[in-house]
């Protein structure tokens, strides 16, 4: 069965929908326009017919047709999804999961992910990680389920594989911080050979990730990775731990704060809570 955005990208053509908005011209196989996301004089804002994409050279954004609408409009995900509907005459039902707010989304994607990362640890790639993380690190079993720690295997489509299978579309993934979007073939994992520490919100809400580097390779960016700015995560707004130590901090009127998040899972395994 088609899904919703499917079956509207099927019956509306994302050049007609962005020339409501802005004027485009033919540029070779592309049209053109000056982007109304930046100030401009000369276009850089094209709009690919054949893949149905836009992209600004100028400013670097560009999706979709439903994120032309989120961009233009300044809507979410669910909002856009009911414009873009009712242009193309597609009856939205109630309860289509696609109409659930985007944070509710990024938040099951993201918590899918941490179980995900979870069970890679204990499967044949997460071997050593494990290892690394009993022996080295003397994290016992109990620990790691409590944090949700993880591993992100090799792979350049590990993740986005298995989040594809569950209906999550790449853009949801890379708007979630754990996809990138690449030049030539759509999205790749942004975590990869890492340990996964599942960050999250004071109320325990997983809201992104940090990925410590099991094997060093300066190719794939630093030590730690952490998910970039998103709707759900704000680095300044996230300290690891809280959730768990709230209460605590609360009753005994101190809290520890130390540097990484290993420390902070270290003390907690001994009692330092
Ligand atoms: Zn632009």
């Amino acid at each position: 069965m088609f899904s919703p955005v499917d079956d509207i990208k099927s019956r509306l053509d994302i050049v007609d929908i962005i020339q409501e908005y802005v004027p485009l011209k033919m540029a070779g196989a592309n049209l053109k326009g000056l982007c109304p996301f930046h100030r401009e004089k000369t276009p850089s804002f094209m709009v690919h017919r054949g893949r149905q994409m836009w992209h600004c050279f100028g400013c670097n954004l560009g999706g979709d047709m439903f994120t032309f609408i989120q961009k233009i409009e300044n809507i979410e995900f669910p909002e856009a999804l009911e414009v873009l509907a009712k242009k193309a005459n597609v009856e939205l039902k109630r309860e289509d999961p696609q109409l659930r707010s985007e944070r509710q989304r990024m938040r099951e994607l993201l918590s899918a992910s941490a179980q995900w990362f979870a069970v890679q640890l204990q499967g044949a790639q997460g071997a050593e990680a494990l290892r690394y993380l009993k022996e080295t690190r003397v994290l016992i079993p109990d620990t790691l389920e409590e944090w949700l720690l993880g591993y992100a295997p090799k792979g350049w489509e590990e993740l986005t594989r298995f989040l594809r299978a569950k209906g999550y579309r790449d853009q949801e993934m890379v708007n979630a911080g754990m996809a990138l979007a690449g030049r030539a073939r759509g999205v790749y994992d942004r975590f990869r050979d890492r340990i996964m520490f599942p960050l999250r919100d004071h109320h325990g809400a997983i809201v992104g990730f940090t990925g410590r580097q099991l094997h060093e390779n300066k190719e794939e960016g630093g030590k730690y990775v952490n998910t970039p700015e998103t709707l759900l995560y704000h680095k300044r707004a996230v300290l690891f731990g809280l959730d768990k130590a709230k209460q605590d901090i609360r009753a005994q009127g101190i809290a520890l704060v130390v540097e990484g998040q290993m420390d902070v899972i270290s003390l907690w395994q001994a009692g330092i809570r």
